[in-house]
């Protein structure tokens, strides 16, 4: 309990350094973003021969730097909850079916896909896009940890969560939850990996292929949606990613029964 205190406060303090750092720096790349391309369509009317193409060419590869920039100060601002959100009453089981192609795609033919649906599984209150984004994250990461193949599992399930299983987790309220679970049979974590996991910019991968920041958007999305993040993993025999996210208020109960309580204790 108290190693997963210290987890929490730490996410938390890098949350507010990064977040500060994005927020300001996102304000002047915007400064930046702006006047090159005022400069860009000056620089058109130069024509494209000579001095104009040189000039051109400068100005779009200076945009084309800014505008990665920009995407990484966007993705630190997911990690600190500092993006903005719309969230929308969403049916989870819907939007993990029609993802099924990209999934498909993304996992290729040595993977298998199997989806695992709760009956009657609660609505919530969610961002529809960075809930795809999280879950493309969670299934990119488990194809990298399944290089020979493998199989995914997505389960979707009601949850209650109740004092015992929150009070491990600062900020969280005792109540009922949907829960997505990632599950991959790939490699799995060593305990040194799993603590450092969620930080961003931490990746265990070659340079160019990973960026440290797939499961930060992970995390920072789903605490700001008032949900949590819980990950499960064995090296050898694979990862869990346990997505909590609060049942929509006043939302029409078809079933009150959850399907299961989630066991807290770490496999
Ligand atoms: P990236 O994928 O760019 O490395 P992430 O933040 O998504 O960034 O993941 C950080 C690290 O956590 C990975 O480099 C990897 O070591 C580990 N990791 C994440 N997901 C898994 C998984 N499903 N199986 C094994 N290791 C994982």
């Amino acid at each position: 309990v108290e190693a997963q205190l210290r987890q929490s406060q730490k996410m938390e303090a890098i949350g507010q350094l990064t977040g500060g750092i994005a927020h300001d720096f996102n304000n002047l790349l915007q400064v930046v973003i702006g006047s090159l391309e005022g400069l860009q369509r000056r620089v058109g009317s130069l024509g494209q021969t000579g001095q104009g193409a040189d000039m051109t060419r400068f100005v779009e590869n200076a945009l084309r730097g800014a505008d990665r920039a920009a995407n990484l100060t966007r993705r630190l601002l997911a990690f600190s909850r500092r993006q903005t959100l719309d969230a929308k009453p969403t049916d989870i089981t819907k939007l993990v079916a029609g993802m099924s192609d990209l999934l498909r795609r993304t996992l290729g033919e040595a993977i298998s896909i199997e989806a695992v649906n709760a009956a009657e599984l609660w609505r919530v209150s969610v961002d529809a896009n960075q809930l795809e984004s999280a879950l493309l994250n969670l299934a990119v990461n488990a194809r990298d940890a399944m290089p020979g193949g493998g199989k995914l599992t997505i389960e979707t399930a009601n949850c209650m969560l109740d004092e015992s299983y929150v009070t491990r987790f600062d900020g969280l309220d005792a109540g009922p939850y949907v829960m997505i679970a990632v599950s991959d049979t790939g490699t799995g974590m060593s305990k040194e990996v799993l603590e450092r996991a969620m930080e961003p910019f931490f990746t265990t991968k070659e340079v160019g292929h990973g960026t440290g920041l797939g499961l930060s958007q992970v995390y920072g999305f789903v605490k700001q949606s008032g949900g949590h993040v819980r990950i499960y993993s064995e090296l050898t025999q694979g990862t869990t990613v346990k997505l909590f996210l609060p049942r929509l208020a006043g939302d029409a109960a078809v079933d009150e029964r959850p399907d299961h309580r989630p066991v807290p204790a770490s496999r």
